[in-house]
């Protein structure tokens, strides 16, 4: 069966590359964390994975407008962009390899959970009328921009979070009462998202380009160097994608304790 599985795994990846959902490396990672929730959690956490991966492709591609100018990068997922929403959910599938607990569960769900919190705030955000409101200055700033807010974002990053929320209690019966497990993952999800915006807003690199004034995530615009305007350099989109995950994870985790313990 973990052979099928493993196949299974692999052609999808392939699939993603042929469509442009992701790059060759980005394939490359998400083969490698597919396997280790494969081992970990089988068809189940496949199947959560698979969902979080195709509604949140889903949402990148019918959107695309004037974004790409601020984002580091286009719709097409690398290896970065892939470990920073999946690496920590297939930590928590070795983890369940080695030391079945399930707590463990709740770290996989959790971080998935803050994975599609996170991405489909920023998709669906990105596609509504209004422009949001950065949570430090309180202005309008464009859509994409890190630490930025709109209720449609918000909305969409619950529903995001209590899609994987009740996905998983349907397929992990045993591991807690149904409605527990959803009210706790999703809410994890959501606090992983809260944790995304507020490292956006306070410590993420931005970038401004020299030529033309665009504020970006960008190293390099109009054929020239940008030069950095605030936060750490080490804190890209993707090290606070991890950050949010990481974040989903325990704080699931912790609710379990704390309800059950
Ligand atoms: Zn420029």
């Amino acid at each position: 069966m973990i052979f099928v599985m493993i196949a299974g795994v692999l052609l999808f990846s392939i699939l993603a590359y042929r469509l442009k959902a992701l790059t060759r490396g980005g394939a490359a990672a998400a083969l490698c964390i597919g396997i280790l929730i494969a081992l970990g959690f089988e068809l189940a956490g496949l199947f959560i994975l698979g969902l979080f991966f195709v509604t949140s492709t889903m949402w990148s591609k019918w959107k695309r407008n004037g974004e790409d100018e601020i984002n580091e990068k286009g719709g097409q997922r690398d290896g970065g962009q892939v470990l920073a929403n999946g690496g920590t959910a297939a930590f928590f599938a070795l983890l369940y390899l080695f030391v079945p607990s399930t707590l463990w569960v709740y770290g996989f769900a959790g971080a998935l959970a803050a994975a599609a919190s996170d991405t489909w705030a920023s998709e669906i955000g990105g596609k509504a009328k209004g422009k949001p409101i950065h949570i430090k200055t309180r202005k309008k700033v464009p859509k994409g921009t890190s630490g930025a807010v709109s209720p449609q974002g918000t909305l969409a990053s619950l529903l995001g979070s209590a899609m994987i929320g009740i996905t998983t209690a349907f397929l992990f019966p045993g591991e807690g009462p149904y409605w527990m497990m959803v009210v706790i993952i999703a809410t994890a999800g959501f606090f992983g998202n809260i944790i995304d915006t507020l490292a956006g807003a306070l410590i993420q690199v931005e970038y401004k380009c020299a030529a033309c004034g665009l504020r970006t995530e960008r190293t390099h615009h109009c054929n020239g160097r940008t030069v950095q305007v605030k936060g750490w350099r080490s804190m890209n989109n993707e090290t606070v994608n991890f950050l949010c995950t990481i974040f989903g994870a325990v704080s699931s985790a912790a609710l379990f304790y704390l309800f059950t313990g």
